[in-house]
């Protein structure tokens, strides 16, 4: 169980307020952007507030125009705004919790055409070319950031975040690699810092003493031509004598080609760098990344390796996060998995973010979880992730709810995803559910396959069908040849792959096998971090600016061919934000990809294509089909003639590009209208 501790003796700035080393991290949601948006934010803030969060840091918001993310990003530059930023923080305070607003310029990471930067360099991740910055427009943007905080202070914020990390405007100014100015604002550090430390002097200026300053620090840009850690160190003590109270702990800029929270990041993967700064000052600091349970945060402040804990996605995960922490009730939170498939990846999509394993987080309003109007005896058929998902929320309502599981272990698909390297969090999500069933007392029946006759003899107000999927077959000569295995016989463990692969389907799944054949064995605890900073090239000596080194990578346990029928790129599918980390990952490991091809003829050998209306024969011990999916719907038509409700979710209503999130979503919202 965590151990709670007051952290800080009163300091003048009010940050003892903080009742716990929780800080709910700030993480762009896109509320703010939409119409009634910051109701529903205030709501989305208030939930997290009440459990007992100490400090919320909200998503970013621009000081002008220039900064803004996205031409219709949020900004708090004049008085009307003040008004809508109201409503957080009211909400927040009569949740008892605390809330500063992170200040973002977006600086040459700016989609829109008003972009500014130190240097007109445009950058790798933008369409768009930066105006460089006149002297007299750099004195007006630190000034539109003074009267930014002015402003957030006067909407009722505790406090302000500038977001001087991830490659946005502050770090511009700081790193060689985009600042290439001739004049006082480039050339030297002492020159390069004066940009943030000019920033925080207008704010403390236009805010006084009694407001939290909190500054997000770099402190690994892990690009070339990043700052040294020389140099970070002196703008950390700069920044502690100019008056901030917390620095918080930024790790690597949007373009740098480097995983830091997706899935595949080992937890506390990057605690280390906040401990270094430890070393070099007593400013309270937070450490971030990849910290998604108690025992994680423990550790870190165990090893004395930060004060204070920020999360941002695993409160859109489980908004009660810290009450189950506080009670020792870890077992029941629903941890973040890090898959960014409905936070970061929305947010980038410009929709309104929202969590895989939550779809009701940034949702509340719409989705409220209300006792049922009428109590109804419900018969749920499969406990996959969708299955899962209804049964939880049904119960939650107060119906009776009866699941029945064919095999002896609940968790259906996730069962098969948790045994990939990197995405070990999944088992996590089967461990959630299944407390949660306990804890709503669901009438779990495992090893029972229910059909017609059963339902002929059992009544149920309504009956659920989440029977989930079977791998398609494709026709192709030679496709009952023994060294044919199916994905799920192969992570199941049922079967076992030769030396030399060939993986039809260039989906998901076809590349999670890909993911699976490529390492005898998926390093865990300390050995996976040192593993993933070796095989990312990450300096954990901290002397080469920037922090990337030669990568190292460790020798693939297979020789792996992928093959697919159309012609498009590989990976065309794949999440907006960790679909290149795959791509990388498997490209690093020499895998062979092969589009635009005919399967001819699988025989004891290997596999015949047609590749430019030539035969090219591929010589392997195994193919693995990751060909598709076929929803299982017999039970649906053999229920065709029952006067109950029977509805259908998850992969059994739609196979197509199998996805958890379109499920456990479809399922939620089953439950709350039923
Ligand atoms: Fe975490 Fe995935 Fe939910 Fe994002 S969508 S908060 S990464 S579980």
């Amino acid at each position: 169980m965590l151990k709670f501790k007051k952290l800080f003796s009163p300091l003048d700035i009010g940050v003892a307020v903080l009742q716990n080393r929780f800080v709910m991290g700030s993480m762009h949601t896109n509320l703010e952007e939409i119409e009634g948006g910051f109701e529903r934010a205030a709501v989305y803030y208030a939930e997290r507030a009440k459990t007992g969060v100490g400090l919320i840091i909200t998503g970013g918001i621009s000081p002008n125009i220039q900064g803004c993310v996205g031409p219709h990003s949020a900004k708090l530059s004049n008085r009307e705004e003040v008004e809508k930023h109201r409503l957080i923080t009211a909400a927040v305070k009569e949740a008892d919790g605390k809330i500063c607003m992170q200040i973002l310029h977006s600086g040459r990471y700016g989609y829109h055409k008003d972009v500014v930067a130190p240097s007109p360099i445009q950058s790798p991740i933008s369409f768009f070319k930066p105006h460089e910055l006149t002297d007299e427009e750099v004195w007006k943007t630190i000034d539109d950031f003074g009267q930014c905080a002015r402003l957030a202070r006067e909407a009722g914020y505790d406090g302000v975040e500038i977001m001087g990390s991830e490659g946005y405007l502050i770090n511009q100014f700081l790193a060689e690699r985009t600042n290439k100015r001739q004049d006082d604002w480039g050339g030297s550090y002492e020159n390069r810092m004066k940009f943030p430390l000019e920033i925080i002097k207008e704010i403390k200026k236009q805010t006084g003493n009694d407001f939290i300053i909190i500054y997000r620090l770099s402190m690994l840009d892990l690009v070339e031509g990043g700052s040294s850690w020389e140099e970070i160190v002196k703008l950390a003590k700069e920044v502690e004598r100019s008056g901030v109270h917390i620095i918080n702990t930024g790790i690597g800029w949007h373009e740098a080609r480097i995983p830091t929270i997706a899935t595949t990041v080992p937890r506390m993967a990057y605690s280390w760098v906040t401990a270094q700064m430890k070393k070099e000052i007593s400013l309270p600091l937070i450490a971030v990344n990849r910290i998604n349970m108690p025992e994680v945060a423990e550790k870190i402040l165990e090893e004395n390796h930060a004060d204070l804990i920020s999360m941002a996605r695993p409160f859109l995960a489980d908004p009660e996060f810290v009450t189950k922490a506080k009670e020792g009730r870890d077992d029941l939170i629903n941890t973040c998995i890090a898959c960014n498939q409905a936070c970061l990846d929305h947010t980038f999509q410009l929709k309104v973010s929202s969590c895989l394993v939550n779809p009701r987080a940034c949702f509340e309003t719409i989705y409220p979880i209300k006792p049922a109007e009428k109590i109804k005896k419900i018969a749920v058929v499969g406990g996959g992730p969708a299955g899962l998902a209804f049964c939880v929320t049904a119960a939650q309502r107060g119906h009776e709810v009866v699941l029945f599981e064919a095999s002896d272990v609940l968790g259906g698909q996730f069962n098969l995803a948790k045994v990939i390297p990197g995405k070990e969090e999944y088992a996590e999500t089967i461990r959630y559910f299944s407390n949660m069933l306990k804890e709503l007392k669901v009438d779990v029946h495992l090893s029972t396959r229910v059909d017609k006759s059963f339902f002929d003899e059992n009544t149920f107000d309504t009956i659920v069908l989440a029977t989930g999927v079977h791998p398609r077959i494709p026709d192709i000569k030679g496709i009952e040849n023994n060294m044919v295995i199916r994905y799920d016989e192969l992570l199941s463990g049922h079967r076992i792959a030769g030396e030399k692969v060939a993986i039809l389907g260039g989906g998901g799944i076809g590349f999670d096998v890909a993911e699976y054949l490529l390492y005898e064995t998926s390093p865990q605890g300390e050995l996976h971090t040192q593993h993933y900073l070796s095989e990312w090239g990450i300096d954990k000596s901290l002397m080469v600016p920037g922090g990337l080194i030669t990568p190292k990578h460790v020798p693939p346990a297979r020789e792996v061919h992928m093959l697919k029928r159309s012609s498009g790129k590989y990976g065309s599918t794949l999440g907006k934000t960790t679909g290149w980390i795959k791509k990388i990952s498997l490209a690093n490991k020499k895998v062979n990809m092969i589009s635009g091809i005919e399967y001819k003829e699988i025989n004891d050998r290997g596999i015949v294509i047609v590749q430019n209306n030539e035969d090219v024969f591929l010589e392997v011990d195994s193919i693995i089909l990751c060909t598709g999916q076929i929803p299982e719907q017999k039970l649906f038509y053999d229920l065709k003639h029952l006067s109950e409700e029977v509805c259908m979710i998850g992969g059994a209503f739609e196979a197509n590009e199998l996805d958890a999130k379109v499920a456990i979503e479809q399922a939620f919202r089953l439950a709350i209208q039923m």
